[in-house]
This record gives structure tokens, C-alpha cells and sequence, in this order.
């Protein structure tokens, strides 16, 4: 009988399995850490294997090679509300005026639950907006997609890397269908649901209020989006009051940032790289400077984004009315983008924090290592305020370069 799926250390908790097993024997449980992992049914297991193959850590998926532009959405509200350029809604946009349907991950701050859904109404796609940087729970999605397809409806499938692999094996050869696109947002690595829900209760205790909204990403404050200010905790109480934490001290963006509380198998990300899986592979443009965009733009959020196929020049062609974009030098998006070259680098010290999270709060957990981590930050921002952000990028580079 089978006992796994495939070497649990790669296992990326995408779901292919649950989605395909034929005997609906697999669910996917929280585990260590609060990260997701398929669980069999021995008593109902059909031993087909069907799960072992569509798994995308053991069947890897074709790739193409990425072509790289910079771009951003030309309408001021959708720009606002998005995470960096909004090429997502762009692209959103168009499968829902074609009556097609958009699949991807929606954020529900009462009970923190991150899961894929289908949206088919443009009213709804605030849903799939922003970056929420803890795994999805993909559900029936992909079975969800191939029913759609089948029905002859155009979809949109939006997810990490590894999501866009699952539902390439899913759907085998019904994954070259033109009515299909598939967006992957470069991903530098998940953490969980149960890490979340405890930083925010820690921030709950520190402001004696109750938290009903969450945001990881903010636009519009004085920092500017380029000059990291797109990537900060918004939290939003119960008494109508908000507060955008200092990203510098901030122990979500510590923990996330440095690595420390990314799921397993993103430390031995198979989908990283300028090969891609999807037809579309969206960025942020971080370490742009003022020679590919003006200095508005900077403030207001620029995608770096790759067209890995046919099907995605398709898609951007169509876009054009929507979306402002031109090709753009890819050794400056790769440069600043860690995700188009390797996984995230391991820190020594994640299996500790895992373990002391079973007893400890977050905060506590994560600020016994503010002399590591804290230091290295303040240093980074004073640097970048004093010089500018894109300075700082290329003397980074400069320096690892050498
Ligand atoms: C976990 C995570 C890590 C990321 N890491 C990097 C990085 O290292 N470097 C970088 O340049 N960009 C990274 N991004 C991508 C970037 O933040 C933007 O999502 C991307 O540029 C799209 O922005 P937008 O303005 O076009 O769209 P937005 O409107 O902000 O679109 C949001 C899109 O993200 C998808 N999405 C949101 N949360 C999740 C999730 N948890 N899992 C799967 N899909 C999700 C939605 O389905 C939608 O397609 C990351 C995104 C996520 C979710």
C-alpha cells in the first residue's frame, strides 16, 4: 500500500494528488509548522500511482525560457490596489470580459484561511489582489480549471510556480488548450498560515486590540512602493484604527525576509530560475531606477514580468490597451530578483524557530535573534535612505560581483 507521495522534503503541498486520486483517498493536513502535507486513506487506497506521477517534484513539467519586459497597469485605481504593476488584473481583466473565469488565491482575514477560488465577475477580482505570503490551500482547483476548459470556457489560473506545475501534470495533454493561460507570481518562498495567526495574535496582545483586516503589502505611504515601502504589515482593528508596521523592525517581514520561516521544500525550489513553467511569470521590478521608469512610476509600483510562451504574447498583445510595457534588460531584473536565480538560501537556525514556535509566541521566538537579523536591516535601510535604493542595489551588486 502506498504510504507517500513523493521524498516529503520536497513535497511543495501543491495538491496535484489530492485533486487527481480517483478514489478520493488523500487530504491535505497541516503538519509541522502549520505547512500543508497529503495525508492517504490506506483503507480506501486504489494503488493506481496516479498520485505519484501527477506530482510535479517527480514528474517535472516542460519549461520555456523567459523573455523579459517592465510594465504597469495605465489605470490609477487598479495600479493602487495592487501589489506591483497590476499586469495581473490587466490580464484578469480580459479572460472575464471574454466570459471566462480567473483562478486564484483569495484572503479571509476572520479566520485566516488562504485558499484558491474562482472568480467569474470583475466586481470580485479585488478578492485575488495583492500578495499574501502564505501557502494557498488549492482545494478542488485544478480540478475546478479542467472542468471549466472542458466546458470550453477560457481560465486563467494565477499561483506560485509550483501551483502552475501541479496543474500542467494535472491536466496533461489539455494544458496546450488555447483557452488556457497560466500566470505564475515569482515566488521567493511561502510561510504558513499557523506563523501568521501567531504574529498576529502577538501584534493583538501589543495593541490591546482586536485585528479584523491584514495586508502584507501597502501602497501610497511615505516610503514609496520602490523604496521598499510596497512590502509592509498593514494591520486594521476592530475599533477603526490602523497601523502600517516599520519593515525594518517588523518581525514578520525579519522572519519572512531572512528566510526563517519559509516552508521545506522552498529551499529546494525546482521552479526557480529563467526557465519557467507558466506562460506569464510576474514580478515586482525591485532595484529599478529612474533610467528604465520615471521617478512617479518608481513611487507608485512597476512589474518586472516574463513571457515564457506563445500563449502569453498572446495575452500581453491583447493587453496592450490596458497595461504600458517594453522589453527590458533581464540581467536587471535577475539581478534583484533572487527567485529568477536559485531557492532561498536555508538559515541555520529554521528548524529551532519551528520547534520553539510549538511552545513560544512569535515575536518572542523571533526576537532572540535580533542581534543576527536586526542589525543587518537597520544597516541595509540607513543605507538605502541615505543613497537611494537603486544606488544601493548596484553597489550590492558591485560588491557581489567582485
Ligand atoms: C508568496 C509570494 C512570494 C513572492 N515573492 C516574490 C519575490 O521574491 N520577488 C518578486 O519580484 N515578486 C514576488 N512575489 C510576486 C509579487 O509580490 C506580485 O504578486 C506580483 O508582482 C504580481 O503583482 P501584480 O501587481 O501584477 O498583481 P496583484 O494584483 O497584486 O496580484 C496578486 C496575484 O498574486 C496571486 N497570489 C497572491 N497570494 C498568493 C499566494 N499566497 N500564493 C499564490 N498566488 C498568490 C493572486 O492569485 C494574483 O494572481 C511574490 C508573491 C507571493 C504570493
Amino acid at each position: 500500500m502506498k504510504t507517500s507521495i513523493c521524498e516529503k522534503i520536497l513535497c511543495t503541498g501543491c495538491g496535484a494528488c489530492s485533486n487527481i486520486c480517483p478514489a478520493g483517498c488523500i487530504e491535505m493536513r497541516e503538519e509541522e509548522g502549520g505547512f500543508i502535507y497529503p495525508v492517504i486513506d490506506q483503507t480506501k487506497c486504489l494503488d493506481c500511482n496516479a498520485c505519484s506521477r501527477v506530482c510535479p517534484v517527480n514528474t517535472a513539467p516542460s519549461v520555456n525560457a523567459a523573455e523579459f519586459y517592465l510594465g504597469w497597469h495605465k489605470d490609477p485605481e487598479i495600479l493602487a490596489a495592487s501589489s506591483s504593476g497590476g499586469l495581473f488584473s490587466a490580464f484578469a481583466d480580459l479572460f472575464l470580459a471574454k466570459g471566462g473565469a480567473v483562478a486564484g488565491v483569495d484572503l479571509d482575514c476572520r479566520t485566516g484561511e488562504l485558499r484558491h477560488i474562482v472568480v467569474e465577475r470583475p466586481e470580485d477580482l479585488y478578492k485575488l489582489r495583492k500578495s499574501k505570503y502564505y501557502q494557498s490551500f488549492t482545494a478542488d482547483i485544478y480540478k475546478s480549471v479542467g472542468k471549466l476548459l472542458k466546458e470550453g470556457r477560457f481560465v486563467l489560473f494565477s499561483g506560485t510556480a509550483c501551483q502552475c506545475a501541479a496543474l500542467k501534470n494535472y491536466l496533461g495533454k489539455r494544458a496546450e488548450d488555447d483557452h488556457l493561460l497560466m500566470i505564475d507570481v515569482l515566488c521567493h518562498g511561502v510561510t504558513s498560515k499557523k506563523i501568521v495567526r501567531s504574529y498576529l495574535n502577538g501584534r493583538e496582545n501589543h495593541y490591546r486590540k482586536k485585528i479584523v483586516s491584514y495586508s502584507f503589502r501597502v501602497k501610497g505611504n511615505e516610503g514609496g512602493w520602490q523604496n521598499g515601502g510596497g512590502t509592509q504589515v498593514k494591520l486594521e482593528f476592530a475599533d477603526g484604527s490602523s497601523v502600517i508596521e516599520n519593515r525594518f523592525r517588523d518581525t514578520f517581514f525579519v522572519g519572512f525576509n531572512h528566510n526563517l520561516i519559509l516552508r521545506e521544500s522552498c529551499y529546494r525550489c525546482r521552479f526557480t530560475g529563467t526557465d519557467r513553467v507558466s506562460d506569464i511569470t510576474l514580478a515586482d521590478f525591485w532595484g529599478i531606477t529612474t533610467e528604465e521608469a520615471p521617478e512617479e512610476q518608481l513611487q507608485k509600483g512597476v512589474s518586472a514580468f516574463s513571457v515564457n510562451t506563445e500563449r502569453g504574447k498572446a495575452a500581453l498583445a491583447e493587453a496592450e490597451d490596458a497595461v504600458y510595457y517594453r522589453q527590458t534588460d533581464p540581467e536587471k531584473v535577475v539581478s534583484n530578483n533572487l527567485a529568477f536565480n536559485r531557492p532561498q538560501k536555508r538559515p541555520p537556525e529554521r528548524d529551532r524557530i519551528l520547534k520553539e514556535l510549538e511552545t513560544n509566541d512569535y515575536d518572542t521566538v523571533i526576537h532572540r535573534l535580533r542581534k543576527k537579523y536586526y542589525r543587518g536591516i537597520r544597516i541595509k535601510g540607513i543605507l538605502e535612505k541615505v543613497i537611494g535604493s537603486g544606488r544601493y542595489q548596484r553597489l550590492k551588486d558591485m560588491y557581489h560581483r567582485k
